[in-house]
């Protein structure tokens, strides 16, 4: 059995449950994120200092004040934590029934003053029981990654139950603050416990800093290739899948299109009604691309009223057919903002090419270039290209109109 000085064991735990609380306030106040239950944690920690802080003055203050006072606010300690963690992981917890059943507790260990056994076998049994009712709660709700904290919080609540058992062989009667009874192993495993329930705090804490920065990554990458107005992929989204599909492509040897459509006289849109019509134009017409496109085809905003779109593992008529089907749907809509209604046109250029290595820089470009015939053949039509070459060397053109 470890036979510590109790004095020298009051003292450690004094100083590293205010250590921790202090670490826990300065994490609450700086950290730029806002992590719920934080504070009520360091409450929790700052009692358990203060516990330790007055059991420091056995035999200096009256014995009911050093036999009471702590155990009340060990048990008032572990209910912050429990609101603490019910903060941070937003589960449903009545604190009220909490304080009720301490308050209870408590009578009931005024009354049994000169009982030492059961003051420690009830306090800790008091605690394991907070400890279960919070696990039940995580365990039952829709948290996620609530495995590390089940294990850890478990780890905690055994060593409380070993403190039980060690409490029930302690012998009454015999003066706390002396060596030569269990009480330093109580002590301990108490210590053992609150270390226990700090780590499991620390990790949960670490493990939703992972999953911040995680979900942060994932909205930087979206808010870079994803164009706010539309919802649409931006140039670079664009060009991110292209260069995946590229080698996706030579690997195949498959055929492929460009298509470059831009919205008829867009800028007497603005100028007529104002730029927040223009903004609901594009983002209607956005989910009409969307519309009558594959899942396999990837539809771009290319930069103000234009738009892109890559065609795989389609012929020329086919994907001539379906730009024309979105021609056709965007004359065939009626735009709407507020009250005001507003038909558009838009024309396109498509490049096609059956050879995969076909280089995707000249593809476009092709396809800009027919977007401006057919501006200049008088707008609401597609115009394309089938580009064949032999070694990305282009030997023939056959261009197409099409109203
Ligand atoms: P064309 O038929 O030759 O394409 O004529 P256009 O008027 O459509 O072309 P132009 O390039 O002259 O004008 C494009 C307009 O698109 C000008 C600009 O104000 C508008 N525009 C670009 N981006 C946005 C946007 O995000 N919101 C709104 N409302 N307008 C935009
Ligand atoms: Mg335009
Ligand atoms: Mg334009």
């Amino acid at each position: 059995m470890i036979d510590l000085d109790p004095r020298t064991v009051v003292f450690v735990n004094f100083t590293y449950s205010a250590f921790i609380a202090i670490f826990l306030i300065a994490a609450w106040r700086l950290s730029k994120v806002e992590f719920p239950g934080l504070g009520n944690w360091a409450i929790g920690f700052g009692l358990l200092a203060l516990n330790f802080f007055i059991i420091s003055f056995h035999g200096i203050i009256p014995q009911y004040i050093v036999m009471i006072l702590p155990h009340m606010l060990v048990c008032w300690a572990y209910i912050e934590i429990k609101r603490g963690l019910s903060k941070f992981y937003k589960f449903d917890n009545r604190v009220v029934i909490d304080y009720i059943v301490m308050i209870v507790f408590s009578c009931a260990l005024i009354y049994c003053l000169s009982n030492s056994k059961f003051r420690i076998v009830s306090v800790t049994f008091f605690l394991i029981l907070i400890m279960i009712i919070t696990m039940i709660h995580i365990l039952f709700s829709k948290i996620k990654d609530k495995k590390l904290f089940i294990i850890l919080f478990s780890i905690a609540c055994f060593l409380q139950f070993v403190r039980m058992m060690f409490g029930l062989m302690w012998e009454p009667g015999v003066n706390p603050m002396e060596t030569g009874n269990n009480l330093s192993t109580v002590s301990l495993l108490f210590f053992m416990t609150n270390i226990a329930i700090f780590f499991t705090l620390l990790f949960v804490v670490i493990q939703r800093i992972i999953n911040i920065k995680n979900r942060l990554l994932v909205d930087l990458e979206k808010a870079a290739t994803i164009d706010e107005l539309t919802q649409l992929n931006n140039r670079r989204g664009f060009m991110n899948f292209v260069n995946l599909e590229s080698l996706r492509l030579k690997r195949s040897r498959s055929e492929y299109a460009i298509a470059l459509g831009d919205l008829d006289h867009f800028k007497n849109v603005n100028d007529t009604y104002g730029h927040d019509v223009g903004d609901t134009v594009l983002r209607q017409t956005a989910q009409i691309l969307k519309k009558h496109t594959r899942e396999s085809d990837v539809v771009a905003r290319w930069g103000g009223e234009e738009f892109i779109f890559m065609f795989t593992g389609s012929t020329l008529k086919g994907v001539v057919k379906v730009v024309n089907r979105i021609r056709h749907a965007i004359e065939g809509h009626q735009f709407v903002h507020e009250k005001i209604e507003i038909n558009q046109t838009v024309s396109f250029g498509i490049s096609y090419t059956h050879d995969s290595e076909y280089n995707i820089e000249k593809m476009i470009k092709m396809a800009d270039e027919n977007l401006y015939e057919a501006k200049k053949y008088g707008r609401n039509k597609v115009i394309y290209r089938t580009i064949h070459c032999e070694s990305s060397q282009q030997t023939d053109h056959e261009k197409k109109v099409n109203y």
